[in-house]
């Protein structure tokens, strides 16, 4: 008999997400009470990852506002929406 049961199927995301240190199947999820190195495969992995954080290799790219004219502008937007201010 040929059953084509869902349910059975595995975790869409939860058994495909590779470990972006070294490109493993990461660890499953943390179970009540326990600590998981995901999306990492081991806290190993984990701690390479944190030392290149540390070391400045990853960096979030910053905007330069040259004057608060931008900030401005969306302050006056939200006042006028929220009423606080004539447009
Ligand atoms: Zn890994």
């Amino acid at each position: 008999m040929k059953t084509n049961n869902k349910k059975t199927a595995s975790l869409p995301g939860a058994t495909r997400l590779k470990c972006p240190t070294c490109g493993e199947a990461a660890a499953l999820p943390a179970s009540v009470g326990c600590k998981s190195p995901r999306p990492f495969c081991s806290t190993r992995c984990a701690d390479v990852d944190l030392g290149k954080w540390f070391q400045g290799q990853y960096s979030i790219p910053v905007v330069e506002a040259a004057d608060d004219t931008i900030v401005n502008a969306l302050i006056a937007e939200v006042e006028v929406a929220a009423g606080y201010r004539e447009e």
